[in-house]
């Protein structure tokens, strides 16, 4: 008899029967509240009708198509359809399947329109769990340790995260700008610098915001350097903060940007976006894949974003993350065990700490099961896995706010006292 394998870890023992926008259906004859949403992917709630139709159509015209040997109408579509929401700069895209591979091709479109090697990448984030991918993720050594040698030439920059170096947000992106500016005179020449990659939002890392000073000094050194500059949207864009994309809280604008996750609610399929100038300099057979831009993935992603579009959903995360926040901010005054609340948009997070203000992971994992007893699904993350964090539906009403936020209060009680 054959099992799953435990390398694939898992947080809870629920097995979805079926599921209808914010809402999981559970075999245990359960239903929950969806807060985890796929670790972000389907944005417009589970199975919402118009994505459910438009992929039930297109599976009868044609399921597989290889792009390199066929082309087929819905990447056609898609990429018509992504050109009315990136930014009019990133007008060329490249279609993989999952958030990892689309940081693959972002890493090699940087190398090879640079003609550079290194990368810098931050403390903190995550890129994904292919060799390149994970090279450049700090966010967890799950992905890393026992796997080196990593990819050469990545080096890791300090990232602009005040509550763990304890400055004010300010001081924190002066030092951390001051030691990308040691690493290039110490470890990695701007000349050899291919790219930085950074989430303008870190996901993994624990739903921490990349202060906006600190995107656009990021933004003016690739200028001055030739170095390209990847924001790696697979987690934090598709209108979760409250802007289509993360990297546009800040005001600038990415070389190449990666999408995956919440782009087709659900279905598997990814992307690099960048200027055609820079995606030509790509050879032709440098970036492909069997099943890059499945014809069903990107029928669904066409519809996700008319959704998400026509539906204002980008405005209900912004609403809805406010009243998130108004009523998750409370609970770090209430209880010194909760190090800090934090979050943009609809992703929202905490993070525990024992009595000696020390990371505990066993906390936040309480909190999670304990949410989970109450009917509400949660994810953890963080280099210490002591945060807890939550990121609902696009479309998720007031009503399943206000009910996730007292399903997370309870938990947070019952462990906490
Ligand atoms: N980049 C970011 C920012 C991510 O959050 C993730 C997944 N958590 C990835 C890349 C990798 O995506 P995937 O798991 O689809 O390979």
């Amino acid at each position: 008899m054959a099992t799953l394998s435990p390398a694939l870890k898992q947080s809870s023992s629920v097995v979805v029967d079926h599921a209808k926008g914010s809402w999981i259906y559970a075999q245990n004859g359960r239903r929950y509240l969806d807060f985890t949403t796929g670790i972000g992917v389907t944005s417009t709630g589970h199975c919402h009708p118009r994505v459910v139709k438009a992929a039930q159509e297109q599976i009868g015209k044609v399921i597989h198509a290889q792009a390199t040997t066929v082309m087929h109408q819905p990447m056609l579509d898609f990429i018509d359809e992504l050109g009315t929401v990136l930014p009019e700069q990133l007008n060329s895209i490249f279609f993989s399947n999952s958030g990892s591979e689309a940081v693959e091709s972002a890493l090699r479109l940087a190398k090879m329109a640079t003609g550079r090697q290194n990368i810098i990448a931050f403390q903190g984030g995550f890129h994904g769990r292919t060799m390149g991918a994970a090279s450049v993720t700090s966010a967890t050594l799950t992905v890393r340790s026992g796997f080196g040698p990593m990819m050469p030439g990545v080096f890791f920059a300090p990232y602009p995260n005040s509550y763990h170096y304890h400055w004010s947000e300010e001081e924190t992106v002066e030092f951390c700008l001051r030691e990308l500016d040691f690493m290039f005179h110490t470890q990695t020449d701007p000349k050899d610098t291919a790219a930085f990659i950074i989430e303008p939002v870190q996901g993994d890392g624990g739903y921490i915001k990349t202060p906006p000073a600190f995107m656009k000094a990021l933004r003016d050194i690739a200028d001055r350097n030739g170095i390209m500059l990847i924001c790696d949207e697979v987690q934090a864009g598709v209108g979760k903060t409250g802007h289509f994309w993360s990297h546009q809280i800040s005001g600038i604008t990415p070389d190449i940007m990666t999408m995956a996750k919440g782009i087709a609610s659900g279905f598997p399929i990814s992307g690099i976006a960048a200027n055609e100038s820079i995606m030509k300099l790509a050879w032709p057979g440098s970036q492909g894949g069997t099943y890059c831009g499945n014809a069903v993935s990107a029928a669904a992603g066409v519809e996700t974003i008319r959704v998400i579009k026509e539906e204002h959903l980008v405005a209900n995360a912004a609403e809805r993350g406010v009243q998130l926040a108004g009523l998750l901010h409370p609970l770090a005054q209430r209880h010194a065990n909760i190090g800090e609340v934090r979050g943009v948009g609809l992703m929202r997070s905490m993070e525990f700490i024992g009595d000696d203000g020390d990371p505990d992971p066993q906390l936040a994992r309480k909190v999670q099961l304990a949410a989970e007893d109450g009917g509400l699904l949660t994810l953890t993350c963080s280099p210490y896995n002591n945060v807890v964090r939550i990121v609902p539906a696009l479309n998720v009403s007031a009503e399943e706010i206000d009910e996730g936020a007292s399903l997370l209060t309870a938990a947070v009680e019952s462990v906490l006292g």
